[in-house]
């Protein structure tokens, strides 16, 4: 369990926070907005802010992934090779007599003299953890700790989006675009009733109840930047999945740099974690089944801590700290390594 330090108790402010704006749009509708719908429709309206609900706490309070504490990279004579040729390697294995320990590689950096310290000055390694960090690892300011594909650090969750919570948000972001789009719809479909009423004096709605456009002008007010927010990050986070990119990548450029640690001096301007077909860059995060994308995930309440298997074809050598890369980018690569 997490201390109870400065950084929790600011997110269960922030969760707490949300949570009431959620449960006062969708309650003040439900009671003071008199809409008639169908049945159905009406399940899928009070289905929406159960969906948000359960996957922003799913979000929030998922561990997002730290690279494991035995973490080393692949030994480097064999660095390249492992992404492209063999998916079956254990990169613990001592095969290389060059496999360094954090420390070990700490002391060569230390050392002008040493002849190896420059050609290592790729490897990423966090100074702030003292240890080897991970192809799309970041080290969160916030967090204080290396996150694992990390994406950014969410106000909003009050915590960061990495590998094992980055689905839980997308999700969170799609029904929650969704239902705040429906109570839009609701409000403007009853404003239409009341002012027809009102301007042509129809009686056939129902009748305005008791400041039911102040409720309504005063939501209207509050979902307007909220709708507007949460739309854009919702298709920002989707473009970004499409791609298969991080938003830290998306902004730094990362893989170039994250690439060119295992594929010694090439130097690869482009996205190397694009898979060339949205739908395998989407299953990386999202997971094998499309029919199971935009349900909620209750897998990780039950084995919470573990991160678990996403897409069989991806090259999971340790889960989270190994990403696939596309077999056109593979036989380019290979070619590359031939011609040496
Ligand atoms: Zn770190």
């Amino acid at each position: 369990m997490r201390p109870f330090d400065a950084q929790a108790r600011a997110q269960y402010t922030v969760v707490a926070a949300v949570t009431a704006l959620i449960l006062y749009l969708h309650l003040t509708t439900v009671f003071c907005v008199r809409v008639a719908m169908p049945r159905w429709i009406l399940l899928l309206f009070n289905l929406g802010p159960v969906l948000v609900l359960v996957n922003y706490y799913l979000a929030c309070f998922t561990d997002p992934g730290s690279p494991s504490p035995n973490y080393e990279p692949p030994p480097q004579t064999t660095a390249l090779l492992i992404p492209i040729i063999d998916s079956t390697t254990d990169i613990n294995s001592p095969s290389s007599s060059i496999h360094l320990t954090s420390s070990a590689y700490l002391q060569q950096q230390q050392d002008p003299f040493n002849e190896s310290s420059t050609a290592d000055r790729t490897t990423p390694f966090c100074h702030k953890c003292n240890a080897f960090k991970p192809p799309r690892t970041h080290h969160c300011s916030k967090s204080k700790r290396c996150i694992l594909r990390m994406d950014h650090f969410c106000f909003l969750a009050g915590t960061c989006i990495g590998y094992a919570n980055q689905a839980h948000f997308v999700r969170f972001l799609v029904w929650t675009t969704w239902a705040c789009w429906a109570l839009v719809g609701v409000y403007i479909l009853r404003l239409e009733t009341v002012f027809s009423a009102m301007v042509y004096g129809r009686s056939d709605g129902i009748p305005v109840g008791d400041g039911e456009v102040v409720v309504i002008g005063m939501n209207l007010a509050i979902l307007t930047p909220v709708v507007s927010m949460v739309s854009m990050l919702c298709w920002n986070q989707l473009d970004l999945l499409v791609c298969n990119k991080t938003t830290i990548e998306s902004i730094n450029a990362m893989p170039t740099r994250a690439y060119r640690y295992k594929s010694g001096n090439f130097d690869l301007r482009e996205n190397v974690w694009d898979l060339r077909s949205w739908i395998r860059n989407v299953e990386q995060v999202m997971g094998p089944k499309w029919s199971l994308w935009l349900v909620p995930d209750m897998r990780c309440v039950f084995h919470h801590g573990s991160l678990r298997k996403r897409n069989e074809d991806c090259v999971w050598l340790m889960e989270g700290h190994w990403f696939p890369i596309s077999d056109e980018l593979r036989e380019r690569l290979e070619g590359k390594l031939n011609a040496k």
